[in-house]
C-alpha cells in the first residue's frame, strides 16, 4: 500500500470489511468470540493460528481503531485503552516498577498529578517535577533511578510549550522512555513521536472523538514498547469497550477538517481577547505574543484548539464571564466541537492542594476555553456579556 496523508488515512485506515463487504466500518458488540472445533479453539488460545478470543484481549473494532490511530500517529503499534487515564496507568504499570522513578513536566492534567502523587507513590514509584519552559531542568533533574519522562505539550490549562527534540536527546543521553500526552494536539497538530518521542498517550475522549460522546485512550509507540502495554491491559481489564472505539474510529474520519476550524476559530477568539480590557493576559501558542510561539509552530501544525486567559479579579472576576455564558457549555471536558468553558482552579485542578496549584501557575482569574466550531462571532457575544 502507498504510504497515505495523514487525511486520508484518518477515513480509510484500518478498515477490513467482512464477508458482507460493508462500506462503514462494522461495529462487533460481542464479549466473546467461537471457534469451529476444540482444535482451532486451542490454536487461537496458544497464538498458533490468528483470531479473537475475548473483547478484553481484542475485538475487530478495537482493532480497526488502533490501526487507523497508528497510522495517522506514524506509529508501529497502537493499543486502546477504556479512558485517556488508564492509558497513563497502562504505560505505567507495564514499563515502571517500585523504586523507579518519573521525571513530569510540573504542568500536567489534574487527575495526571493526582495519580502520579498519590497512587503511583504507595507503589514505590516516586515522581518529581520540572517546569515545562526550564530547558536545561531536565537534564539536572535525572536521577539515577529516573526511567520515564513525562510531559505535555502544550500543557493544561496554561498551553506551555516542551521542546520535544530537547527533551527526547535528555531521554536518550540516559536511557529513558520518553512519554508524551498528545492529546491537546491530536496527530492532526503534532506528532510527538517524529520529533524523539518512544510513546504516545491520548485521551480519546476529547478531539479524536470530537463531539464529546465516549471515554477511550490510546498508546502508541514501537511494537516493543507497546507489546507490554497490551500485556498489562488484558491482565488487568482496563480495555477499550467496542462501542466506544466504533465512536472514536468514525470520530477519527473528521479528525483533520476539525482541528484545522477549531484552530481558526481559537486564533480569532484569542486575538479578540487579547485586546480585551478586562483580560490581563491571553495564552495561546497560535498568537504571536506567546513566548514560545516559534517552538510551537515548528512543533505544531497549527495553534490547536485550547485558549487560557486571565480575568481581572481573581476567582469572582473568572465566575463572572462563566456564568454568564448562555451559549458556551460550562463543562471540563474539551476537545468537542461544542465550545466548553472551565475554571481550572476550582475544577479539574481543585483536588490538587492550593500549593502545587501555585507551582503550576493556575491562578484564580484563568478561564480555559475548547473553542468548539459554533460561529466565531457568537462566541465572541457570549463572552462579551461577562466580561
Ligand atoms: C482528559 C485528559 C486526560 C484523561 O483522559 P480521560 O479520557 O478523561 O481519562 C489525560 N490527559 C489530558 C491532557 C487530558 O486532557
Amino acid at each position: 500500500m502507498p504510504k497515505n496523508s495523514l487525511q486520508t488515512d484518518a477515513i480509510r485506515a484500518g478498515s477490513h470489511p467482512s464477508q458482507f463487504h460493508e462500506h462503514s466500518e462494522a461495529l462487533y458488540l460481542t464479549s466473546s468470540f467461537t471457534y469451529n472445533s476444540a482444535a482451532e479453539a486451542a490454536a487461537v488460545f496458544i497464538g498458533e493460528k490468528e483470531g479473537y478470543i475475548y473483547s478484553r484481549f481484542s475485538n475487530p473494532t478495537v482493532t480497526a481503531m488502533q490501526e487507523r490511530l497508528a497510522a495517522i500517529e506514524g506509529a508501529e503499534a497502537c493499543v486502546a485503552t477504556a479512558s485517556g487515564m488508564s492509558a497513563i496507568l497502562a504505560t505505567v504499570m507495564a514499563h515502571l516498577s517500585a523504586g523507579d522513578h518519573i521525571l513530569a513536566s510540573s504542568s500536567l492534567f489534574g487527575s495526571t498529578i493526582s495519580l502520579f502523587n498519590n497512587i503511583l507513590k504507595r507503589f514505590g514509584i516516586t515522581v518529581s517535577y520540572v517546569a515545562p519552559a526550564d530547558r536545561a531542568g531536565w537534564e539536572k533533574a535525572v536521577r539515577p533511578e529516573t526511567r520515564m519522562i513525562f510531559v505535555e505539550t502544550p500543557s493544561n490549562p496554561l498551553t506551555e510549550i516542551i521542546d520535544l527534540e530537547h527533551v527526547s536527546s535528555v531521554s536518550k543521553k540516559h536511557g529513558l522512555l520518553f512519554v508524551v500526552d498528545n492529546c491537546f494536539c491530536s496527530p492532526a497538530v503534532q506528532r510527538p513521536l517524529k520529533m524523539g518521542a518512544d510513546l504516545v498517550l491520548h485521551s480519546a475522549t476529547k478531539y479524536l472523538d470530537g463531539q464529546g460522546r465516549v471515554l477511550g485512550g490510546a498508546v502508541a509507540g514501537s511494537k516493543l514498547l507497546i507489546e507490554p502495554v497490551y500485556a498489562f491491559l488484558r491482565t488487568a481489564g482496563p480495555s477499550i469497550s467496542p462501542f466506544n472505539a466504533w465512536v472514536i474510529l468514525k470520530g477519527m474520519e473528521t479528525l483533520k477538517i476539525r482541528m484545522d476550524a477549531h484552530a481558526i476559530n481559537a486564533l480569532l477568539l484569542a486575538q479578540w481577547l487579547s485586546d480585551h480590557p478586562r483580560i490581563n493576559r491571553v495564552y495561546y501558542p497560535g498568537l504571536a505574543s506567546h513566548p514560545q510561539h516559534e517552538l510551537a509552530m515548528r512543533q505544531q501544525s497549527n495553534g490547536g484548539g485550547i485558549v487560557a486567559f486571565e480575568v481581572k479579579g481573581g476567582r469572582e472576576g473568572a465566575w463572572k464571564v462563566i456564568d454568564a455564558c448562555e451559549l458556551i457549555s460550562i463543562t471540563g471536558n474539551l476537545g468537542d466541537v461544542k465550545s466548553t468553558i472551565t475554571h481550572p482552579a476550582s475544577t479539574t485542578h481543585a483536588r490538587i492542594s492550593p500549593q502545587e496549584r501555585e507551582a503550576a501557575g493556575i491562578k484564580e482569574g484563568l478561564v480555559r476555553i475548547s473553542v468548539g466550531l459554533e460561529s466565531i462571532e457568537d462566541l465572541k457575544s457570549d463572552l462579551a456579556r461577562g466580561l
